[in-house]
């Protein structure tokens, strides 16, 4: 842990860095047993990543998927939570989030980082297997059952979202009133800084990676990107990225180069940029408007940025050469 020393203020902040979860993660507390705190951190996210591996033998989600076809698995509560909010976000999305398309994810290569573009004859063999209406969850007995074999579950989409909500409840418990939280692409801010102003956020630009199309402030909620820069492969002059349109089983290719949500829940906040992002700008604004708790950033192909309504206030376009609008 590093001793930050804020400007400006008496308050004690600690920072440190570490990898869990294939990403780099940093959390930055401020509390006077801020260096305590963070290896309660740390721990709390190293036993969520071992629940949830898809690399780890003996994880909860390794097992399910081990067991498809075959039988139920008895998983732990956050294993049943963090299942039960991806089915029900597929749900609620019309399927953009999809927790079962891991068969997909695999025959890309995503998963090994070893590339390769399937055949439309091997993805029309996976797609069946992919629907989350076939993930049976039992919350009286504790079990996930995924109905056929071949299926397999994968939390990419959503997983850091809910270890973030579970850092936040496990820091709030312990008293932190300020402090954020950065697991790769989302951060998420408990409180305000020392100060009482909000913790300010930059949304990177996906066209330049030294650049950003704007800053977002934040109080007691996340802000979680999805982007096809984060992770992609390129092949004969052709990028091919790591979100998938579960209609099509091929990286989609809805328009938009990031999709950040501003939302308090940042289990919600993770699938749903992941979501939005397949859906598109057009579908993706039609959803936000039957929705009214979380708020997006979009940029598009083009370099256009598009903000929902509701960042008027939070939300400052900030980089040059694109087209802005609320
Ligand atoms: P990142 O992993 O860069 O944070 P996302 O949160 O958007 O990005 O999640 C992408 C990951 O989720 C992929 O690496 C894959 O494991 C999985 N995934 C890909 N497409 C989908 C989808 N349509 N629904 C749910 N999960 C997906
Ligand atoms: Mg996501
Ligand atoms: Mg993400």
């Amino acid at each position: 842990a590093q001793k930050m020393g804020e400007e400006g203020t008496q308050e004690d902040s600690y920072e440190s860095t570490t990898f869990a979860m294939d990403t780099v993660m940093t959390f930055h507390i401020v509390a006077p047993d801020g260096e305590d705190l963070l290896i309660d951190a740390e721990q709390e996210v190293k036993r969520l990543e071992k629940l949830f591996s898809v690399t780890d033998e003996d994880s909860d989600i390794e097992q399910i998927n081990d067991n498809a076809g075959d039988k139920a698995v008895t998983v732990s509560a956050d294993t049943l939570a963090l299942l039960k909010a991806g089915k029900q976000l597929g749900k609620a999305t019309n399927n953009a989030f999809d927790m079962a398309i891991y068969p997909i994810v695999k025959a890309w290569g995503f998963t090994e980082n070893e590339y390769t573009i399937p055949t439309q004859e091997t993805l029309d063999e996976l797609l069946p297997l992919t629907k989350v209406s076939n993930v049976t969850i039992d919350e009286d007995a504790s079990t996930v059952y995924l109905e056929k074999e071949g299926m397999a579950v994968d939390l990419g989409g959503i997983a850091k979202g809910y270890a973030s909500d579970k850092l936040a409840e496990l820091l709030k418990k312990k008293g932190v009133k300020s402090a954020w939280l950065s697991l790769g692409g989302n951060v998420c801010a408990i409180g305000t800084k020392p100060d009482g102003s909000p913790w300010r956020i930059a949304v990177q630009n996906p066209a330049d990676e030294n650049d950003y199309v704007g800053v977002v402030e934040i109080s007691d909620a996340c802000a979680v990107t999805s982007g096809g820069y984060q992770r992609y492969f390129e092949e004969n002059g052709k990028k091919y990225h790591h979100i998938i349109d579960p209609a099509t089983g091929k990286p989609a290719e809805s328009g938009l180069t990031s999709v950040t949500i501003i939302c308090k829940d940042g289990t919600k906040a993770d699938a749903l940029s992941t979501a939005l992002y397949v859906m598109g700008l057009d579908d993706a604004l039609a959803y936000w408007k039957t929705q009214d708790d979380f708020e997006v950033i979009f940029v598009t192909e083009d370099g256009e940025v598009v903000a929902t309504e509701g960042l008027k206030d939070s939300f400052t376009f900030d980089g040059k050469g694109n087209d802005y609008t609320y």
